[in-house]
């Protein structure tokens, strides 16, 4: 079923339309002009629209043409009712932007027919769309772990330190990484070593809140951003995720259990008055704070001031 928005200055051509759309089990809404048709257009989720072509004021040909060069949330097929059944009007009404036309007086099953197409096409529209989405998401998702990938934990922290200076809030990021990781990959092979990425990224999932960025940017290194986050926060969010590491247990092949823990480097950027770090600049310094919590051996956490 579609909701099919039907416009024609003329009653009787209006009840003809829509006692055939009707019957066809399809929601009608009516516009009387072109006017009323583009207010309804930009308030509701509109997909269909079978217009007359001659009105007063804004026409058919109009309407179609303020669809065609409007931005609106999808696709919006359009068919033209017309009694200009001349082939240099039909050719103008396509090239309007109209994607099929119906000269009246129509035969109803005609206009079932071309409802049908038009339902057709808005069916490959939603399709592609879903396609598109599905898509967006895989291009952002690290796929072995389900935590953002690198670039798009990079747009989301970008994102949220602009936010931040906007409204005034600190943002704070930790800097992760697994200690020895070489040597599980080493031992036990890479599919254990793969399962203890799994396992670290659960950990960081169930111990960050629901509007911190997880993302896994490179091999054993993970990058948690935290909006609004001060420097006590962060440090305690990654101390509560190292401690989380070090209590996990991975079950290796041989029927053994091996134990992981991983070194974190926070770094905040206060409340923003002044200068503004660049994320660049952030990310380095977590990464700095990083390797000195590696450095006084590892399973802790360090911070480093901007
Ligand atoms: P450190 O304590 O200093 O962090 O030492 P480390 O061994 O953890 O660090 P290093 O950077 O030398 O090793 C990271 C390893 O991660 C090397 C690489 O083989 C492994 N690795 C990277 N990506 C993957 C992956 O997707 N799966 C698996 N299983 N291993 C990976
Ligand atoms: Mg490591």
């Amino acid at each position: 079923m579609l909701k099919i928005l039907v416009v024609d200055d003329e009653q009787i051509d209006r009840r003809v339309v829509e006692k055939t759309l009707a019957r066809l089990g399809h929601d009608v809404i009516l516009a009387d002009s072109g006017e009323a048709a583009w207010k309804i257009i930009q308030e509701e989720p509109i997909r269909f629209v079978l217009t007359d072509w001659n009105m007063p004021l804004m026409t058919g040909i109009d309407l179609i043409k303020k669809i065609r060069s409007t931005t609106l949330p999808s696709y919006v097929y359009t068919i033209l009712v017309t009694s200009n059944s001349k082939d240099e009007d039909i050719v103008k009404g396509l090239y309007a932007g109209a994607d099929d036309y119906i000269t009246k007086p129509f035969n109803p099953t005609e206009l079932e027919a071309r409802v049908a197409v038009g339902e057709r096409m808005l069916a490959l529209e939603d399709g592609l769309m879903q396609a598109n989405n599905q898509l967006e998401k895989l291009a952002m998702v690290d796929s072995l772990t389900g935590l953002l990938n690198r670039r798009a934990i990079y747009k989301f922290a970008r994102g949220e330190l602009e936010r931040a200076r906007r409204v005034s809030e600190p943002i704070s990021v930790i800097f992760l990484d697994i200690d020895k990781f070489k040597s599980v990959n080493d031992e036990f092979g890479h599919l254990t070593g793969d399962e203890a990425l799994r396992l670290v990224a659960q950990v960081i999932k169930k111990r960050s809140r629901a509007y911190d960025g997880l993302g896994r940017w490179a091999g054993d290194e993970f990058l948690v951003v935290l909006p609004g986050a001060s420097a006590t926060d962060a440090q305690k969010a990654a101390t509560r995720i190292v401690a989380g590491i070090a209590a996990t247990k991975l079950a290796i092949p041989d029927g053994g259990i091996l134990s992981l823990s991983a070194s974190a480097g926070v770094t905040t950027q206060a409340k923003m008055t002044g200068a503004i770090a660049i994320l660049d600049d952030i990310i380095q310094a977590a990464d700095e704070a990083l390797y000195r919590a590696k450095d006084a051996g590892g399973n802790q956490v360090a911070a480093t001031r901007l």
